[in-house]
């Protein structure tokens, strides 16, 4: 049975449209880094570490591998464990802050942060390393930062604040050290090499400067490709909303929001096929407002809408199975399709309809019952390939001309229903 429309799928579709002009608002901002406001930057978020669990972790786990498996063949063929156990201690402090963020179940919330701080805690341990070698292969080390620094770029290309916090972390780090240690040189290459130290660090600045601009290049489309897809997905759902709201309104009556005669029809055909597929009983209750022209003619057409609102109501309300169909037929004509009900319960149910219309109250001061009332037919059968939904329809118009001519405000049974 069909309820009465409601406003909720208007609020629904108004939500969806709002957020689209939202969407729109947000294509068009000039500003470089995009951001977003609160609900939308933390959906934006999401899809971020989504992305990046799906596209780049793998490379980060490999990146971790390699770094394990350098710093092993260091200790390996170059002799000293000092390294290795740095390489060591930074992977499991990595691992162990993993881990937490998995037991507070954040993982992927700050999964970018966190290889920022992994990438970090690598040039920084590589940095360690140039401190714990003697001679002049410590300067090869120097060198092994950059591609530390490549790694950040490709894994943090599209987090311009992540790229930023590691590689000046690192490059501070470097300076730091340099600045504390104060290496000597103890040869000719060594001093040569130490002399190219402050140029060493212009390059790295100059990358991370290259670095930043192309993480905001690249953010500023993976913001600009999250608002087109985000606002597709709602445009499909807008779309989806107006259809539904399109086959509501052609189902439904724009008066009483009760089922239409389109609607009724088709539902009586199905009704009468699941009747005869199962043998079952199916009655009809055609439903006419007593002198209603006369009602309309004293008290004007918008008291006559709001009367027919109200007796359409209360069809409504007895209407309660889910093969019930209580529908306006035309006028001040109703319907109600009884599935699975013989004719004593129709029967039983016109009275009660004709009584709850009664029971409205609603002054009907050209009517000689003084209140508006509803004259009722029936015809109910049990349903079998020998007649068809029209007939059944035929004899409840028929049983109620009889209920008219007996004099209105009364329930007529179709003949035919009861030799059935
Ligand atoms: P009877 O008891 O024999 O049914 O008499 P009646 O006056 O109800 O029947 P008739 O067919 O002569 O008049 C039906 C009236 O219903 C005429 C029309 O003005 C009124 N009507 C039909 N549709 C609407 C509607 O949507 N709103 C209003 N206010 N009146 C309607
Ligand atoms: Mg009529
Ligand atoms: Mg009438």
């Amino acid at each position: 049975m069909l309820a009465p429309a409601t406003s909720s799928g208007t609020n629904t579709l108004r939500s969806v449209e709002q957020q689209i002009n939202q969407l729109q608002t947000l294509r068009h901002r000039r500003r470089p880094f995009l951001p977003f406001p609160t609900p939308w930057e933390q959906a934006y978020l999401q899809h971020r570490q989504q992305r990046f669990l799906e596209v780049d972790f793998a490379m980060m786990l490999i990146g971790m591998v390699l770094y394990l498996s350098f710093a092993w063949a260091d200790w390996v063929f170059g002799g000293d464990q000092s390294m290795w156990m740095i390489a060591v201690r930074a992977m499991l402090t990595l691992a162990l802050l993993l881990l937490a963020l998995h037991l507070r179940q954040q993982q992927s919330a700050r999964l970018i942060p966190m290889t920022a701080i992994g990438i970090a805690l690598v040039g920084c341990s590589i940095v360690a390393f140039t401190t714990q070698l003697e001679g002049s292969i410590r300067f090869a080390y120097h060198i092994g930062i950059i591609p530390v620094q490549v790694f950040a770029m490709v894994l943090l290309r599209n987090s311009v604040r992540s790229f930023l916090t590691c590689s000046l972390a690192m490059l501070g780090v470097y300076i730091f050290t340099a600045w504390w240690l104060d290496e000597q040189a103890s040869n000719a290459v060594e001093a040569a090499l130490l002399s190219l130290r402050p140029l060493f660090i212009l390059f790295w600045l100059l990358l991370i400067i290259l670095g930043t601009y192309l993480a905001l290049a690249m953010e500023r489309v993976s913001r600009l490709e999250f608002v087109q897809n985000r606002a597709l997905e709602l445009e499909a759902q807008r779309q989806q909303h107006l259809v539904e709201q399109l086959h509501q309104l052609s189902i439904t009556d724009g008066l009483t929001g009760i089922a239409n005669r389109r609607q009724f029809e088709l539902r009586l055909q199905e009704e009468w096929q699941r009747a005869r597929r199962y043998g079952q009983w199916l009655s009809l209750l055609m439903i006419d407002v007593d002198d209603f022209k006369a009602f309309n003619d004293t008290l004007g057409h918008p008291s006559g809408d709001a009367a027919l609102r109200q007796v359409a109501a209360q069809l409504h309300s007895v209407c309660q199975r889910s093969g019930d169909v209580c529908a306006r037929y035309g006028g001040e004509e109703f319907v109600l399709l009884l599935a699975d009900t013989p004719a004593e319960a129709a029967h039983a149910l016109a009275e009660r309809v004709r009584q709850l219309v009664l029971a409205l109250d609603i002054c009907h001061p050209a009517s000689k019952r003084a209140w508006l009332s509803v004259s009722v037919g029936v015809a109910s059968r049990q349903v079998d390939g020998s007649d068809s939904a029209a007939a059944l329809l035929r004899q409840a118009d028929q049983a109620l001309y009889q209920a008219k001519r007996q004099g209105r405000n009364q329930v007529c049974l179709a003949a035919s229903s009861v030799s059935s």
